[in-house]
């Protein structure tokens, strides 16, 4: 007991250094993470999330949102978040009774069934509305700065989840084929997105965007290491 004490206290650390026990940064980074990851599957969270949404059907609806017709299969759906086809199918079950989406055979192929968001849905799948209120709360507690580090390095993390294969897609600015990161001198606003054609700095890099388009791997590649090197090294 009194060993664990030694171990968890943060003044304590430096004389404990040399402890083989003493766990890395990245062992209380991911306990963190997973704790977030538990209050967000909590009941009373579900229970207040917005229009009674659970958190795997707030992210169908925001993954049907950035498509450019709206619309995708149950398989696809469930490729793009990593659940299990019986999981998905769930899920889209219930976003139709709650009249969020609708099925539709398709008339060419009668087995292929596209999901489809309504109105409605595509109200409640709307990146603002469809953020539990208590996480984007939490986050405001940060300072601006604490802020832009937090998004970066969440980047950071879902690339490499990417990269493990554990997250398949990521409509992240990294990988798309209209960022150009660093094209500008101006520190506040330094890369571009060539589909608005406009500068914009870091608070405003994108983890899900609608407008999103997949870089070859080449650019993708080329854009992460010119993103990382930033403007100096870049000339
Ligand atoms: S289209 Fe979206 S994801 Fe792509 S660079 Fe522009 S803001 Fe980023």
């Amino acid at each position: 007991m009194a060993e664990l004490r030694v171990l968890n206290h943060p003044g304590q650390v430096a004389r404990k250094s040399a402890s083989k026990d003493r766990l890395p940064i990245t062992v209380h980074l991911a306990a963190g993470l997973e704790k977030i990851g538990l209050a967000m599957k909590s009941r009373s969270w579900r229970r207040e999330g917005r229009a009674g949404l659970g958190p795997l059907q707030r992210q169908v609806l925001a993954l049907l949102r950035a498509k450019p017709d709206q619309s995708a299969q149950v398989s696809a759906i469930a490729e793009e978040l990593v659940v299990r086809l019986p999981t998905a199918s769930e899920a889209v079950a219930t976003l139709e009774r709650k009249r969020l989406v609708k099925r539709r055979r398709s008339m060419r192929d009668g087995r292929i069934v596209t999901v489809e968001l309504t109105a409605k849905g595509a109200r409640a799948g709307a990146p603002v509305a469809g953020m539990p209120n208590q996480l984007a709360a939490a986050a405001g507690v940060l300072s601006s700065a604490e802020q832009v580090a937090f998004l970066k390095g969440l980047m950071k993390v879902i690339r490499a989840l990417q990269e493990q294969g554990e997250i398949s897609v990521a409509r992240m600015c990294v990988s798309c084929r209209y960022f150009r990161p660093h094209q500008h001198d101006d520190a506040a606003e330094p890369h571009h997105c060539d589909y608005v054609n406009a500068p914009f700095g870091d608070p405003a890099l994108r983890l899900e965007c609608a407008e999103y388009e997949p870089a070859s791997i080449s650019q993708a590649r080329e854009s992460w290491e010119r993103f990382n090197r930033g403007r100096k090294a870049v000339g």
